[in-house]
């Protein structure tokens, strides 16, 4: 079996956008907040130590004050309405988590935002045209959670007694292949991102042991690019920050050495999620 090669990774992520000079500009602008979000996270479970001011800074830009939709631009010049706004918002504080850096939020006003989409019946509006999907709902307790209070992290945990762990557990595992990958669906290719999909949720439930690891693992390092780094969707397929992102996090369940330790229901390094969590 191969083995993860972890500096060719780090360094793939770094010279992803080659035209800017610094290594912070290049993976901010070329991926702008949800790649951001990829990139620096699997730097940080890959070990590797990036200098945040112009991140943060870059991050803070995107907040957009006049529009509530546009909340969180994806990139600080984009006037374009994003119906992607709360995964852009989770995503931003996501990455302001991983560099200890909440304090530069207004968080009474990011609080009234995402609580003044909460519909009567509880559920939550992705947007100011009122989407709602159990998507967004999990975006916003994640939202809520990190940031804001301990009540959201109770609904976020506490609902899972509701979900037969069992019959769950069953069709997550079932979505292993012969090749040891893991597929969405029933009849569908395996591919890299749903190690952290099903492996998140598996071991959410406490039945990762369910699957055979050593199979996923050694579907995951298939997938490297061992020459120019980076981890594509399949083997031989073409290595992208996603991917990246998510094999690194699959091989962190599978405690694969030298990959720090991820949070299923946060998608943020272990040591982030207690730094926010002890903090309040
Ligand atoms: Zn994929």
């Amino acid at each position: 079996m191969g083995e993860l090669a972890a500096d060719k990774h780090v360094e793939y992520i770094l010279s992803v956008e080659k035209r800017k000079d610094s290594v912070e500009s290049a993976v901010m602008e070329h991926l702008r907040v949800n790649g951001a979000y990829w990139g620096l996270t699997t730097l940080d479970l890959l070990g590797d130590v990036v200098d945040s001011d112009e991140i943060i800074k870059w991050i803070m830009k995107c907040q957009h004050e006049s529009v509530p939709s546009t909340w969180w631009k994806n990139m600080d010049d984009d006037d374009a309405l994003c119906l992607q706004v709360v995964l852009l918002v989770m995503l931003a504080i996501q990455v302001l988590a991983l560099f200890n850096k909440l304090n530069v939020l207004d968080v009474d006003k990011v609080s009234n935002y995402i609580a003044g989409l909460q519909n009567e019946d509880g559920s939550f509006s992705g947007d100011i045209w009122g989407e709602v999907d159990t998507r967004t709902e999990k975006l916003f307790l994640c939202s809520l959670f990190e940031v804001f209070c301990c009540v959201a992290a109770l609904a976020i945990t506490g609902a899972l007694h509701y979900v037969d762990k069992d019959l769950l557990g069953w069709w997550l595992c079932e979505r292993q292949v012969k090749s040891g990958g893991l597929n969405g669906r029933p009849e569908k290719l395996p591919d890299v991102c749903y190690s952290w999909w099903v492996l998140s949720s598996l071991t959410m439930i406490d039945r990762a042991h369910w699957i055979s690891k050593e199979k996923l693992l050694k579907f995951i390092l298939s997938c490297q690019d061992m020459e120019n780094g980076g981890i594509s969707d399949r083997p031989d397929d073409t290595v992208d920050i996603f991917h990246t992102y998510f094999g690194v996090a699959g091989l962190s369940f599978l405690e694969y050495p030298g990959v720090k330790a991820i949070d299923p229901a946060h998608a943020l390094p272990v040591d982030v999620v207690d730094r926010i969590f002890f903090r309040q």
